[in-house]
């Protein structure tokens, strides 16, 4: 997966990682989120830190408590990394950061185990380099569109009071969940009262091939897109659902690698990408996914899974890129958390822009007293040991 990009810049030298710590973190949310998956007041993770020569960079692993998104939770990610992945990477020298998710492909599948080792890799490099990550991955915006994604509420007009909350927030596109039995009054509250407002739907998977007839109401509705409405693993019956809708479909959990990108365009089954480095294996397997959208003129934006500040900075370096050509899921960090990891905050203009950072690597210092109250554990592995 080598790079063809000239403008993505080449590493200075050849770099060994010889040290690695995950942490597993807790950290509360400001309030709680509900999807078709449930409801979560806590964001549980594993951060991974990739050492050389006593400079760290840092990878968040997407993965959850449990198996309701995709198959990966923080257990079995875990134990990937520290049975598998760690070490087969612990010494082995590395010419540029393309290099690591290919050296990760003895193992099958799981894509947010190996993205948050690549990321925190990538991280590093950029570090080493005394770069900021966008350049590394060829990004040159100074500044990305951020957009909000709205839970379930309990009412149309709830739900039509927090839509309002965000966009005078600055968020000039929003989404929101829907699920069976909370659609389309929701969607039409919200239209009636934000007739021109950039508004998408996600369903993360929770509908069928019956509820067709919902789809072609909700078709009505001026949506930018209607994000993964079938299950994760049904391309066919996106590609039915899509032939009979004017609005576009959006897959998210039905992309988790580059190869699953071409199946889904080739059969038709969406017309939008929803692109989440950590789902997808990593940076090396997203810019794949960048460049195939961009070539073909297929519309990209990235998506959220409740990242940390350090997860989020990371999908911001990525949103430089110009295939993101729609506004992503990239909020700001204290809109989610009580009390955010990074130094500066993720932070969104009145204009609904977030700045990329300048400063090397991820561009934002961890603070570290509040790494340590969210750690329930730590594990480390030296190459020489
Ligand atoms: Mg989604």
């Amino acid at each position: 997966m080598c790079d063809p990009d000239a403008s993505r810049v080449n590493a200075a030298s050849v770099f060994r990682v010889d040290r690695i710590v995950i942490r597993g973190l807790e950290l509360p949310l400001r309030q709680p989120f509900q999807t078709s998956y449930g409801r979560i007041t806590h964001k549980s993770f594993l951060l991974v830190e990739a050492c050389s020569k006593g400079v760290s960079g840092y990878g968040e692993c997407v993965a959850g408590p449990e198996p309701f998104y995709c198959p990966e939770t923080n257990e079995t990610a875990l134990h990937m990394l520290r049975d598998f992945l760690i070490p087969h990477t612990l010494g082995v020298p590395f010419a540029q950061p393309w290099d690591v998710l290919p050296h990760l492909d003895f193992v099958r599948g799981h894509p947010m185990a190996k993205a948050a080792l690549e990321m925190a890799v990538w991280d590093l490099a950029a570090r080493l380099q005394n770069a900021p990550l966008s350049k590394l991955l060829g990004g040159s915006a100074a500044k990305i569109r951020a957009g909000a994604a709205v839970g379930l509420q309990a009412s149309p007009a709830a739900l039509v009071e927090r839509v309002g909350r965000e966009v005078s927030s600055g968020y000039g596109r929003l989404k929101v969940k829907i699920e069976p039995g909370r659609d389309l009054e929701y969607v039409r509250a919200v239209r009636t009262q934000f007739p021109d407002l950039p508004l998408l739907v996600d369903a993360n998977s929770a509908y069928a091939l019956e509820h067709t007839p919902l789809f072609q109401q909700l078709d009505q509705q001026h949506l930018m897109m209607i994000e993964q409405p079938l299950a994760w693993d049904d391309l066919v019956g996106h590609a039915a659902l899509q032939k009979g809708l004017d609005t576009p479909i959006c897959l998210d959990e039905s992309i988790a690698s580059p190869a699953q990108l071409e199946t889904a365009l080739e059969l038709g089954a969406c017309r939008v990408v929803n692109l989440k480095p950590g789902r997808v294996g990593g940076f090396a397997a997203a810019l794949a996914i960048h460049d195939r959208c961009r070539t073909s003129g297929v519309p990209l934006w990235c998506g959220g899974m409740f990242e940390s500040g350090i997860g989020r900075a990371a999908n911001v370096h990525l949103q430089s890129l110009p295939g993101f050509n729609l506004p992503g899921d990239t909020s700001a960090s204290e809109r989610t958390f009580v009390e955010d990891l990074i130094d500066p905050p993720v932070e969104v203009s009145s204009h609904g822009e977030i700045d990329v950072p300048t400063a090397p690597g991820l561009g934002h210092d961890i603070i570290w007293s509040r790494v340590d109250r969210a750690t329930r554990f730590r594990e480390e592995w030296s190459a020489d040991r």
